[in-house]
């Protein structure tokens, strides 16, 4: 890691360290699926380096795009910077990035993950049904250190929660983890981003991105990124090569791209969403706001502590249920009605039937619930807009 410069220093110039020496301002975009071999010997040695989970050879070769690329190197190395963890690894999705670490757990002998609702609706569904031959036991925040067996894995959390914005106290959960030898802790950090907190400094081994969201920030890139310490991440990446999930590194260029402004829209999107949550909390036909901005959804006082912000992703309990819900979602104009979260634009979803609709009936969130990703619009005109869609589903 590079002497520590301001969080906003290091999202603008990180990953960028051999630009000068190849002559050029901006990251090229490396496409070769397979790279020239110097010789037998050399190219044997790149090979099994880069296949077991090592780092490229000095002055050898990439060999091929499924184990190194050169532009998806130094998005890692970027990531890596903000997340102030060794390294990263990233993946074609964020869900290929949880799955590797499921398998590379599985693969020290530790099948069995405690983990704490709710999660993501996917990784909710992928420990849920053990399709990577894991075994979950779901905890409350308190029972995570009385649910760990001799072959726990990982212990899963994801703070704020996905999608009614729950805060987990990170330190607290790293203790219940017995420290740094115990189990590894997995944050996935999707909601936060490392603008606003970093996983690693309060105990956590595995940090998580499903990098489709903020990192990108624009909604035309699908990717995933773990950032760890360098033991985790050659098993990962020898997970990596060996199950074919790197990232493109047409998407890794974008991802580095998106790295640049992600510090600005951040926050520029979290003020927005204070505002909005701080006005539709007196809304008639709201029955309640999930946000971390709000006192209420922070009894743990992890804003300022854990998190340097709230964040900029709310959600909304409507009056009169689903059909209200379906109402509002329908009724938007300017805000676009489409899950996923944390681009430039703002989107309202209903999560019951859409993100979260394979959890199982008792973790599903409410149907009234609706989750809405606050872009860089105008805020009024977002107020606007809203209030119009709250005003057509209440009448
Ligand atoms: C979207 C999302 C995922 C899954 O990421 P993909 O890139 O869609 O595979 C995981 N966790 C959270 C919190 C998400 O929002």
């Amino acid at each position: 890691m590079r002497p520590m410069t301001a969080l906003d220093t290091r999202a603008v110039h990180a990953g960028r360290a051999d630009l000068a020496g190849l002559g050029v301002h901006v990251p090229p975009i490396d496409l070769s699926t397979t790279n020239p071999l110097p010789d037998v010997e050399l190219g044997g040695a790149c090979y099994e380096a880069l296949a077991t989970g090592g780092l490229p050879v000095a002055d050898g070769t990439h060999v091929y795009q499924r184990l190194w690329n050169p532009t998806t190197g130094r998005f890692e190395q970027a990531l890596a910077e903000l997340e102030q963890c060794e390294q990263a690894v990233a993946f074609a999705s964020g869900m290929a990035a949880i799955s590797a670490c499921i398998i590379a757990a599985a693969a020290e002998g530790r099948r069995h993950v405690v983990a704490v609702r709710p999660l993501y609706g996917g990784t909710d569904h992928l420990l849920a049904t053990g399709l990577l031959g894991s075994e979950v036991s779901w905890a409350a925040p308190d029972e995570v250190a009385a649910a760990i067996r001799p072959d726990t894995g990982l212990v899963v959390v994801e703070t704020p929660g996905n999608p009614t914005l729950e805060l987990l106290d990170l330190a607290r959960l790293a203790r219940q983890c017995g420290g740094p030898d115990g189990v590894p802790l997995l944050v996935d950090n999707t909601f936060a981003t490392p603008i606003l907190q970093q996983p690693a400094r309060f105990g956590a081994t595995l940090v998580v991105h499903s990098a489709t969201k903020y990192l990108g920030g624009h909604g035309d890139v699908l990717a995933g990124v773990v950032a760890t310490n360098e033991e985790w991440a050659a098993r990962l990446r020898r997970v990596r090569a060996v199950t074919g999930g790197i990232l493109h590194p047409l998407a890794a260029y974008l991802l580095h791209r998106g790295l640049q402004t992600l510090p600005l829209r951040i926050r520029h999107q979290s003020d927005s969403a204070q505002k909005l949550a701080d006005w539709l909390t007196t809304h008639p036909a709201v029955e309640r706001v999930y946000y971390p901005g709000l006192a209420e959804c922070d009894p743990l006082h992890l804003i300022g502590r854990q998190m340097s912000g709230p964040g900029a992703i709310l959600a909304v309990s409507v009056r009169g249920g689903l059909e209200a819900a379906a109402r509002v979602a329908g009724a938007c104009e300017l805000i676009t009605h489409a899950v996923s979260l944390g681009g430039v634009d703002t989107l309202i979803q209903h999560p019951a039937s859409l993100t979260h609709r394979p959890v199982a009936g008792d973790a599903k969130p409410h149907a009234s619930v609706l989750r809405l990703s606050i872009g860089l619009e105008d805020v009024d005109d977002l107020r606007v807009d809203l209030a119009r869609a709250l005003d057509a589903a209440a009448r």
